[in-house]
């Protein structure tokens, strides 16, 4: 048994001081029901006695052996109020019981608890005595099992801090849409499987990969494949987990992890989150992180300690690499660097063909459609997508999941849950104007992406949804596309405007006025898209170790400030103007879908693009530009 009695007796001296407080507070607290009970003021025997004469007494509670008594009596003396009081009582004074009795008082004696010096010795011992045991018993079971409710005791020791999957049962074939990422790996599943070959001609086998992507495109489940391909155990902990309260427990759980590792080799170590210990030391609010440092200089420790051909190879993830110490990522540690994307059209497609195996969907659903409709999805958002879609078929009682069950998914995904329309009423018919608007702006732009259906179904915080299909490449947008957006998202309002008037108009454009802002402000700053010139002023990268904001160090004069926010005026108001112009000249158009949205909740985009087309053009979009 490896049960550090050091640490045990280390934790049980604290444990009996505390508890001793603890119980004197408790046992205190019994005894002194005489002390809550107490009147602050006091009479003599005689005096009560004279009081019992008179009548006065209402109550007598008798305490501590019949040494005390508590008086309720009520008398001139006393305000004429009935008042609590404390009388001494002699030794022996059994008269006393038969005048109360005669007087019809109302009595009531109440029997001490132990006060005896004994009684409260063995107390004092025994709590504590028990709490000790109790701790021991958590260390036996700690030391006993590797798992269940008694590690929570063993600390340092990592027994249940980090998984060990002897197989993961995952393959390459379960991760698709990041196939660079997969590539890159199969050369480790070969280091793992046959290092011989590799040795044989003095390579070195890689110690260290780190995989770089944002959240839920499949890092630990491509890690996860690797072991599974190569057959070897995976051995798993969070960065989060390693850093600790305690000074020098992270360190030891690496320790722990790497030991543990060399015993089981060929294996993967996976660490994620590893920016949490790994990030640049010495930076940050408020000075370093002891811990974090300690940890950080043992994995570093580590990675060197094991020699190249062990057959542990460490693979680590994060969503910034940009964060992290420079030492990590030094060669014969973390020099491997593997990035994963965001899944583009393909690897959605592809991925969505992985998750909808195990799922029964209806033949007429064409997964590209769904892959088409969910640019931005990672691979977790899509998994999520088809596993919501199924659970709403279920509740809906159908057999296969269809294509609107994956419709009504991936609007919950995106905008949130559905609400319950509203009455016609006013502001239905305002809701109303402000969606079409969006929508005619949306779709009468050239370079506007196309409506996917316009709705009056209150999703999340909007109480109207104008839904667009985004087009697929949008690494580089065009200083027209981002104008046609600016419109787009002021046509809510332009159109609040054109028919309820300047005085009418609601709150509800907060949202696309702030994106409005956002948008022009980038023109400006970012893009050099404004008369300023091709400058770039502001950085989109706020400085991650400080809040955001904090960090935005403004790189031009107050003269450049004024001049910017002129600029973001202009592209504004430019846009403002022109969106109610097309407004106007559309006003026709608008009041007959609006009816028909309010008739029908939700307008299809195909549908829409044809009642418009009966009163402008639609398909060559000559008509507006940006
Ligand atoms: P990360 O570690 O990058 O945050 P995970 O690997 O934990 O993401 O992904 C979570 C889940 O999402 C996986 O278990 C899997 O079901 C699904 N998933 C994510 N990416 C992919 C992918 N490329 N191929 C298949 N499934 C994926
Ligand atoms: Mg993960
Ligand atoms: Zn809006």
């Amino acid at each position: 048994m490896k049960l550090s009695w050091k640490n045990f007796l280390l934790w049980s001296i604290p444990i009996i001081v505390i508890s001793f407080f603890i119980w004197q507070g408790f046992f205190a607290s019994t005894t002194n029901e005489l002390n809550t009970n107490i009147a602050n003021s006091r009479m003599t025997y005689g005096r009560f006695l004279e009081y019992l004469d008179m009548g006065w007494v209402k109550k007598v509670d008798i305490y501590d052996n019949g040494h005390t008594a508590i008086v309720e009596a009520i008398g001139p003396e006393l305000g004429n109020r009935v008042q609590k009081i404390r009388v001494e009582l002699p030794a022996s004074a059994p008269e006393l019981i038969v005048k109360l009795k005669k007087a019809d008082v109302d009595l009531d004696a109440h029997p001490t608890r132990n006060t005896n010096a004994l009684w409260n010795l063995i107390g004092n011992l025994l709590f504590p005595l028990f709490l000790i045991g109790g701790l021991a018993f958590l260390f036996r079971r700690s030391n006993n099992s590797t798992s269940g409710p008694g590690q929570a005791m063993s600390f340092g020791k990592s027994k249940a801090l980090f998984q060990m999957e002897a197989k993961t049962g995952i393959v390459f074939d379960d991760v698709a849409g990041i196939d660079e990422a997969k590539e890159e790996f199969e050369e480790v599943v070969t280091f793992l499987k046959q290092p011989e070959c590799f040795t044989a001609v003095g390579a070195k086998i890689p110690k260290g990969v780190l995989l770089v992507g944002p959240p839920g495109t499949g890092k630990t489940l491509l890690a996860k494949a690797i072991a599974g391909e190569a057959n070897v155990p995976f051995f798993s902990i969070s960065g989060s987990e390693f850093v600790e309260m305690f000074v020098g427990v992270g360190a030891s759980r690496v320790r722990d992890l790497f030991k543990k590792a060399k015993d089981n080799a060929p294996c993967i170590v996976f660490i994620d989150e590893i920016d949490a210990v790994g990030r640049q030391r010495g930076t940050g609010v408020g000075g370093g992180n002891d811990e974090r440092e300690q940890t950080l200089n043992q994995l570093l420790t580590e990675m060197d300690g094991f020699e190249g051909n062990t057959g542990i190879i460490v693979i680590a993830a994060t969503n910034r690499a940009d964060i992290l110490d420079a030492a990590l990522l030094r060669p014969g540690r973390f020099d491997r660097q593997v990035s994963v994307e965001v899944p583009d059209y393909k690897g959605r497609l592809a991925i969505l063909n992985v998750h909808s195996k195990n799922k029964k969907i209806d033949k007429d659903v064409s997964l590209s459609i769904i892959a088409r409709r969910t640019p931005g999805f990672s691979g977790a958002d899509l998994a999520n997508l088809l596993n919501e879609a199924a659970i709403l078929t279920a509740r809906r009682r159908k057999n296969t999941i269809t294509l609107n069950e994956i419709d009504a998914s991936i609007d919950r995904i995106v905008a949130g849950m559905e609400g319950t329309s509203l009455t016609d009423s006013k502001s239905k018919r305002l809701i109303a104007y402000h969606e079409v608007g969006h929508a005619i702006v949306g779709t009468l732009l050239k370079d506007h992406d196309e409506v996917q259906k316009v709705t009056l179904i209150p999703r999340g915080q909007a109480r109207g949804l104008t839904w667009f299909t985004p087009s697929e490449d949008q690494s580089l947008i065009s200083r027209s596309q981002i104008k046609a957006r600016i419109m787009g998202a002021l046509g809510g309002r332009a159109a609040e405007e054109i028919v309820f008037g300047d005085t009418e108009v609601t709150t509800g454009a907060s949202n696309d006025l702030q994106q409005v802002t956002s948008m022009a402000r980038q023109m400006v700053t970012r893009f050099g898209m404004s008369n300023i010139g091709p400058l770039s002023l502001e950085n989109e990268e706020s400085n991650p170790f400080l809040g955001r904001g904090m960090g935005s160090s403004s790189e031009y004069s107050d003269e450049v400030a004024i001049k910017i926010d002129k600029q973001i005026q202009f592209i504004v108001k430019e846009c403002h103007e022109k969106t109610l112009q097309i407004i106007r000249d559309n006003r026709v158009v608008i009041d007959r879908l609006v009816d028909l949205l309010i008739e029908k909740e939700t307008i299809e985009g195909e549908e829409f693009r044809q009642i418009i087309n009966e009163y402008t053009p639609v398909p060559d979009k000559e008509v507006y530009v940006a």
